[in-house]
């Protein structure tokens, strides 16, 4: 748990006063918040309150109106997207991005080409093992556009952990899935996590999010309004008013 303990030490990950605007469009507006190694970390929000733009900026995809990044006390808020993914940072997209022309082992081991030499060695020895524990061994020749949606985000997460990451964001990984293959992944993760592996995940399931996470945090047009131990936050009233009140059984 994130603890104060924990939190005398430096934050994996530090995002301070982050900004991204769009036009008129403040998509984040000011977000400070930290990280440690070893927790898994999730983010609620109702549709366009942010969260994907969130993991935009940390991975320095999406450029910034204010604000800056550290990690491990190293601000690489000007280091580009390519080399913060050498530095541990990896991610999944909201949407599917495969490439239907390549397998899917194929796509799994693009998981790591930006990555130095000797990690991307290691890291082809073991796509055998990352298609197996992610569960998409038997179709490791077919193309992405043979397969179901759910298996389609497996694939995606088999690529974003092949490098190993110290931080791994995963914007709706489970969108697409039903409740057996969601718990499936929500164990995936905490392995991972106990492995070392940080996370931080966006997901509209209020019960998977509170059964999964350690910490949550909760945004709304662009701010965080709650954060803290996953049960508070999804009763503090602030989240029950802006989320929880508004389309979350639906998982819209
Ligand atoms: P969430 O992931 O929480 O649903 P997003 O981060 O996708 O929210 O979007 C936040 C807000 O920013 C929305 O109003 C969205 O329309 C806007 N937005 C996101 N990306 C862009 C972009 N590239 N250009 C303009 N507006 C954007
Ligand atoms: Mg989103």
């Amino acid at each position: 748990m994130a603890d104060t303990a924990v939190r005398t030490t430096t934050a994996l990950l530090a995002v301070e006063d982050v900004a991204v605007h769009f036009g008129g469009v403040k998509a984040v507006d000011g977000i400070s918040l930290e990280m440690h190694q070893g927790n898994i970390y999730g983010v609620l929000g109702p549709n366009g309150s942010g969260k994907s733009t969130l993991l935009g900026a940390m991975t320095r995809l999406t450029p910034l109106t204010r604000g800056r990044f550290l990690l491990d006390g190293v601000d690489y808020t000007k280091v580009p997207a390519r080399k913060v993914h050498r530095m541990g940072i990896s991610r999944t997209f909201q949407t599917v991005r495969l490439l239907d022309d390549r397998s899917v082992r194929d796509n799994i081991l693009l998981g790591q080409d930006t990555l130095p030499k000797q990690t991307r060695k290691a890291a082809a020895m073991q796509v055998d093992e990352v298609m197996e524990r992610v569960g998409v061994r038997e179709v490791a020749q077919l193309r992405p556009d043979e397969l179901s949606y759910g298996m389609q985000r497996r694939v995606e997460f088999a690529r974003a952990i092949i490098g190993r990451p110290r931080l791994l964001l995963l914007d709706e990984p489970t969108a697409g899935m039903n409740t057996a293959e969601r718990k499936e992944i929500g164990k995936l993760m905490r392995q991972l996590c106990d492995e070392g592996i940080t996370q931080f995940i966006v997901e509209h399931d209020v019960e998977m999010m509170v059964d999964t996470c350690d910490y949550l945090f909760a945004m709304n047009v662009g701010k965080l309004i709650a954060e803290g131990d996953p049960h508070d936050v999804v009763r503090h009233p602030a989240v029950q008013e802006a989320y929880l009140g508004k389309g979350a059984a639906s998982g819209a």
